[in-house]
């Protein structure tokens, strides 16, 4: 992750990331852990079966009618850092390129907090039913 640039911080949901200075446009801030690769089997109801994954982070890949394939990252004790901690806006800042390439969408002033859109980026397909914080009364579910 480029510490030069971004500082890890408490952000709008948990801990998020910050500039430390002002970023320009197109700029690749960090790179996202790419995690194992799991099939997470799809209950009776529908709903994804998350097991001992429940608080995991995942990057969905596909979703089927009888499991949601997707890696999954396991971070240790020490929790997730760098670019794992970019939170989700409906008006990201940031965007998801190659996968796993976090980069900046516009330019970011400093102290500003960095966002991508999960849903657009595609790193959630199946959603968990986690109200999105953006703005108040946001109607998306991430
Ligand atoms: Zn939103």
């Amino acid at each position: 992750m480029r510490t030069d640039l971004v500082i890890e911080r408490p952000g709008l949901i948990g801990q998020g990331l910050f500039a430390r200075v002002p970023i320009a446009s197109g700029v690749v801030i960090g790179c996202l852990t790419p995690g194992r690769p799991v099939a997470l089997p799809i209950d009776s109801r529908g709903e994804v079966d998350y097991g001992p994954w429940a608080s995991a982070q995942t990057i969905d890949l596909l979703l089927q009618p009888d499991a949601l394939y997707c890696l999954v990252k396991d971070f240790g004790p020490s929790g997730p850092h760098g670019a794992d901690l970019i939170n989700h806006s409906c008006t990201p800042n940031c965007e998801v390129v190659a996968r796993l390439l976090v980069r900046t969408a516009r330019a970011i002033a400093a102290g500003e907090e960095l966002y991508i859109d999960y849903l657009a980026s595609q790193l959630t397909i199946y959603k968990e039913g986690i109200p999105c914080l953006c703005r108040p009364n946001c109607p998306t579910v991430i």
